[in-house]
């Protein structure tokens, strides 16, 4: 990007632009070379304007959440990374009549995690599944996240999607989902940024919330590693089937290259044990693809997404 570009950019924001910037910062693998630039987007109103300018100057761009989710090649990425900051991560309860059910709207930036203690205090119930999923409410759209047989898309009442030509609010009846993915993403512009969510939630004890949120932590905490450097599950679930049950049975639990690892304890999480690069997970991502694929005849998709 030119300087005069790059002037362009930095002032359609308020919080400084991040240039060549390690995007492994970014990223729960801590894997990912330089992005040309990371622009932190705190106020909502630049949003558009921000991205009406990336399409004009064809500037490419993607937005991330947490990066939770992501692997990001050793080469980087050449355009600009979007955060959402401070605007896109307030929560509104509209709690104005008796009725059993409340909408609850949150930024795209919103952490999942805050998210669900927020909804447990004031007694509102429906999102306990996400209590320790680590990304953000955009994220999570965009991955239908969900775990323990719940995912999002189940307390979806409309998205508010932003695009260069303007927002959009989008109604749950309108919005089609499947299995850790939102089939039509792409219907509603090229590449919508989801700048809000509203869910609709029920009222509820907050103790009996607080038991289920402790439950589904327990169980994780048995079920799969804590404190690493992973994305989580690394591959969807085929149909009626665990992706992990097949790694193992392909004999993939420890298995390294590079800095990449299968972990002893859940086999579908891949981890950064130290110094491992994107080259080095994708060529154990090839290793596991192809060995599972020649024992079961499946083919294991990624869950995880690429930048
Ligand atoms: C320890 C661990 C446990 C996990 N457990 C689970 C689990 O139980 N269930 C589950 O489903 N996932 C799980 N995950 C994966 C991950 O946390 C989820 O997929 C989460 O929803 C990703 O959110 P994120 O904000 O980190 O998204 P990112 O990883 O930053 O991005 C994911 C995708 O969404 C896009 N994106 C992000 N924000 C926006 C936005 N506002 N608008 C448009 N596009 C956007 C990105 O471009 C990318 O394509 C786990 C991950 C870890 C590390």
């Amino acid at each position: 990007m030119n300087d005069s570009l790059r002037k362009s950019l930095a002032a359609l924001v308020s919080q400084p632009v991040k240039w060549d910037c390690l995007l492994s910062r970014y990223t729960s693998f801590s894997i990912g070379g330089p992005a040309d630039a990371v622009v932190l987007v705190d106020r909502r109103e630049e949003l558009v304007p921000l991205l009406s300018f990336l399409e004009r100057e064809n500037i490419q761009w993607r937005v991330i959440g947490r990066g939770t989710n992501l692997l990001v090649k050793d080469s980087g990425f050449a355009g600009v990374i979007l955060i959402l900051g401070k605007d896109f991560r307030s929560i509104f309860c509209s709690f104005e009549d008796s009725s059993a059910s409340v909408d609850v709207s949150v930024g795209g930036g919103c952490s999942l995690v805050r998210l669900s203690r927020n909804c447990m205090e004031s007694g509102l119930a429906g999102l306990e599944f996400v209590s320790a999923i680590p990304g953000t409410a955009g994220g999570a759209v965009i991955m239908n996240a969900g775990a323990w047989g719940a995912e999002i898309s189940s307390v979806i009442e409309n998205l508010t999607l932003a695009s260069c030509d303007g927002e959009q609010v989008v109604e749950r009846e309108n919005l089609n989902f499947g299995y850790r993915s939102w089939h039509d993403f792409h219907a509603f512009s090229s590449k919508p940024v989801v700048a809000e969510v509203t869910f609709r939630l029920e009222r509820e004890e907050p103790e009996q919330i607080r038991e289920r949120n402790s439950t589904l932590r327990r169980k994780r905490k048995v079920n799969q590693p804590a404190g690493l450097a992973t994305a989580g599950s690394f591959f969807k679930n085929p149909p009626d089937d665990s992706a992990g049950r097949l790694i193992e049975a392909s004999g993939f639990k420890g298995a390294k290259v590079g800095g990449a690892e299968v972990s002893e304890h859940h086999a579908n999480f891949l981890i950064n044990n130290g110094g491992a690069t994107a080259a080095d997970m994708l060529g154990l991502m090839d290793r596991i693809q192809e060995k599972v694929k020649k024992d079961s005849g499946i083919n294991l998709e990624p869950e995880v997404h690429f930048i």
